[in-house]
């Protein structure tokens, strides 16, 4: 829109608006008041004619000649009797009475008829002056004409001249700057023909030259610095004062001690400085400074270059940031972690003092990322960055060294105590639930100590040792926190090696088997199908217990290929008994947690059914309880329906051992529940446990579901499960573990001879 448009539009608007006031006020206020004088009149009328009536009706006759009565009748309270005139008029028209007082003009007039039993026989006229409000209104009239006439002066005259100032002050801004391109444009062609490469290079290197006369503060700056600056040199000449108050806090004294230096050295020196351009960003300035003596040694002028170097220190501080910070938490890395270690075993060893290391796993990480995806993982490591952060309140060095893994150093003088102290604090924190975009977590941490230098003369020594009692801490359970102990070393070596041995049995596929136990149908005595137990032959240790191996598997992605190996093994024996013509056997398998979550187990399951040619209704999945505690519930349910799709059967084992809530657990499609062993070994010998395995069965049964008891080892056990109408038991009372060929031996002869227990 043209300025002249919006002028026009204001102006009127500006006239629009006055009118309104100046006219709207007082016309109301009168419309307003008049009414009100009106309605008055009318209710006095009325009330007075009442009167009247009712004085006629008890003198019907002669009433017309009493004057005197009437106006005792009819008169009004002091007070509104001089606002009002009041007359009788008889039913002929003859005036019978009137006040002898008079209203000023203008006068507004109400007649009432006088009614006596429901005939006219007279009126009462009433009348009341309107001067009073007409007064007001004058007044009213006059104040809100001054209002209409400031707003008026508001609304119109002020963005006028606004606008026009706008303008006029654009127009000569525009003036100005190409004055100021002109002005450069030959300030420049001057400089370019004294010495044009001088200046290339010098733009190139962002580098000018720069002048004090000591004397008079006389200072001169190269064209380059001042644009590097972005000083505005056309409308204010640089001057020291001028430059030292562009400096950042602490420069000014650095520039005023290079000075000084220089004059009383009579040497070249350089400093470094903080500056604020013209524009407010911040430029880092490499200024040089040598004296430049007279003939007579005096020194009246210094000068020398100045440097923008700001791009040069971004860059370095941004490769040490990659090289030493944690991109995903801020926090320090490894490689900083390792420098920082280093310094401070440098340090207590010249001392006295005593730091300490502390190494933090988070535990169930690894679930939180597998279920909820990489992007909730991130999330949780940033949340857990700022938690340690806070808790630590920036008194101690905290690391990042990779995945979950974090390190926090006490450099303070550190004590044993403290270091506990300080552990108990980040694992109570780290319990607490995490509040994520998806929803919230419970994590926790667990923690390793090592107090140094006494336990780790090194920053190698320091942090194997860190990992030996961090190991410890998480095998007693997590959440937990372990110092480190010399006999550490020898336990946990073990156990590394083990894993180092069983990584080498899954990638050579030696070692690993296969073995069976039977499961028994209770109503017919005969084997329905035989669960799969992982053993491991090790090469110098003999069998090693899947107690054992389990769970070092579980604790990387060896679980992954062994259990996969598994599950490939099983079917592949399954069919070749079937092959073999023994009757179809279902065969029950164990999955691990990080097998649910971390593949695409349906898949999984297809192609090994689809290669080993097992009908899918022979394959059981045993899933555990604990498996589906840390995942929400349409997860775990969308993973189970997809694999029941397949046509395999899944089994809820260890039942009763887990902490899910019941009413969660019985709405999963599950079609087998396994009793833990607990259950049934303690029921033979107490009542109490009797009712409590009376109430598994029963509830399986309630649900639809198979009920399979594991670990039966004694007739009064069997004896008590068959009364209970527990469908299958398994258990060493029939037979324990054993290889494919020795399990089916046992079947064959098994099903072919009536069984000999009860
Ligand atoms: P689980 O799934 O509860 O397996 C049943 C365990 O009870 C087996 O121990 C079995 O040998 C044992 N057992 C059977 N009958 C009796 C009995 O009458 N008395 C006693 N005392 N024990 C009995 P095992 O084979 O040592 O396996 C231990 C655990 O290792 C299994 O518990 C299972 O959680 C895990 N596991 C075994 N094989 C695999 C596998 O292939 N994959 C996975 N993910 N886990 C496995
Ligand atoms: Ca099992
Ligand atoms: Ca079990």
């Amino acid at each position: 829109m043209h300025s002249q448009d919006v002028t026009w539009i204001l102006r009127l608007s500006g006239w629009l608006v006055a009118i309104f006031i100046a006219v709207s006020t007082p016309l109301t206020f009168a419309i307003v008041s008049l009414n009100d004088v009106r309605a008055n009149l009318e209710s006095t009328g009325r009330l007075s004619a009442g009167r009247a009536a009712r004085y006629i009706f008890a003198n019907q006759r002669m009433w017309e000649f009493q004057r005197v009565r009437l106006e005792e009748v009819i008169e009004l309270p002091i007070a509104e009797h001089a606002l009002y005139r009041q007359s009788i008029i008889s039913g002929s028209g003859g005036e019978v009475y009137a006040d002898t007082h008079s209203v000023i003009t203008p006068i507004l007039t109400s007649r009432q008829p006088i009614l006596v039993a429901g005939k006219v026989v007279g009126e009462l006229v009433i009348q009341s002056s309107a001067r009073p409000v007409l007064v007001k209104t004058v007044w009213i009239a006059a104040f809100s004409s001054l209002i209409a006439l400031f707003s008026l002066a508001v609304v119109h005259f002020w963005p006028i001249r606004l606008i026009n100032r706008m303008l006029s002050s654009l127009a000569s801004e525009q003036e100005r700057t190409s004055i100021a391109l002109q002005d450069l444009q030959t300030s420049d062609e001057v400089l370019k023909s004294r010495s044009e490469q001088l200046i290339e290079a010098q733009k190139l290197g962002r580098i000018g030259d720069w002048s004090l006369n000591i004397g008079n503060n006389d200072l001169f700056l190269s064209p380059i610095i001042a644009d590097l600056l972005c000083l505005d040199q056309l409308t204010s000449l640089p001057s020291l004062p001028g430059i030292k108050s562009m400096l950042m806090p602490g420069s000014a004294a650095k520039l005023e001690r290079l000075i000084a230096d220089v004059i009383r050295s009579r040497s070249a020196k350089t400093t470094d400085v903080d500056f604020r351009r013209g524009d407010g960003t911040i430029a880092y300035l490499a200024i040089t400074c040598r004296p430049v003596p007279r003939d007579d040694g005096r020194i009246a002028e210094i000068g020398g270059t100045i440097q923008d170097i700001t791009e040069r220190r971004e860059a370095a501080e941004q490769l040490e940031q990659l090289a030493y910070f944690d991109t995903l938490t801020g926090l320090a890395n490894r490689a900083l972690f390792k420098r920082e270690l280093t310094e401070v075993l440098d340090r207590v060893a010249q001392s006295d003092d005593v730091a300490a290391l502390l190494l933090i796993d988070l535990d169930r990480f690894k679930e939180v990322n597998d279920s909820l995806g990489h992007g909730a993982g991130d999330e949780l490591l940033r949340v857990v960055s700022r938690a340690l952060t806070a808790t630590l309140k920036n008194r101690h060095f905290i690391a990042r060294l990779g995945g979950d893994e974090f390190a926090i150093i006490l450099s303070e003088p550190s004590d044993r105590m403290r270091a506990e102290a300080i552990a108990r604090e980040v694992i109570e924190e780290l319990a607490k639930p995490m509040v994520l975009g998806l929803g919230e977590v419970r994590i926790g941490g667990s923690i390793g100590i090592v107090m140094l230098p006494t336990d780790g003369a090194s920053a190698e020594e320091a942090t194997r040792h860190a990992d030996l009692a961090l190991y410890r801490a998480k095998d007693q359970g997590r959440g937990r926190f372990a110092f480190f102990e010399h006999e550490m070393s020898d336990f946990i070596q073990e156990k590394m090696a083990l894993a180092r041995d069983l990584r080498i049995a899954a990638s050579d596929n030696s070692g690993l088997e296969a073995w069976f136990q039977p499961q028994i149908n209770l109503a017919t005595d005969t084997i329905a199908g035989f669960e799969a137990l992982m053993r491991w032959k090790h090469p110098t240790r003999g069998y090693v217990p899947p107690g054992e191996f389990i769970p070092i598997a579980e604790s990387s992605s060896l679980i992954m290929d062994i259990g996969h190996w598994m599950m490939r093994e099983s079917a592949r024996t399954a069919k070749a008994w079937i092959d073999a013509g023994h009757p179809p056997y279902e065969i029950a398998v164990n999955l691990s947690a990080a097998q649910i979550w971390q593949t695409n187990i349906e898949e999984d399951v297809a192609r090994v059914l689809k290669e080993t040619g097992l009908p899918p209704q022979l394959l059981c999945i045993e899933l555990t309880e604990s498996l589906l505690a840390d995942h929400t519930e349409g997860r775990v349910r969308r993973a189970l329906t997809r694999l029941k799709a397949l046509g395999v059967t899944l089994a809820l084992d260890d039942f009763g051992t887990g902490f899910s809530s019941l009413g969660y657990l019985i709405q999963l499609p599950f079609d087998k529940l396994k009793i833990d062993r607990i259950f049934v070994s303690g029921a033979a010998t107490s009542e109490k446990m009797q009712h409590v395995l009376q109430g598994i069965i029963a509830l399986g049964h309630g649900l639809g579901m198979k009920v399979v008891a594991e670990g039966v080892e004694e007739l009064e056990e069997l004896a008590l499960l068959k009364r209970l109408g527990c469908d299958q038991v398994q258990g060493y009372i029939f037979a324990r573990p054993a290889p494919a060929h020795i399990a089916i031996t046992y079947a064959a002869r098994g099903n072919d001879h009536e069984r000999q227990v009860a």
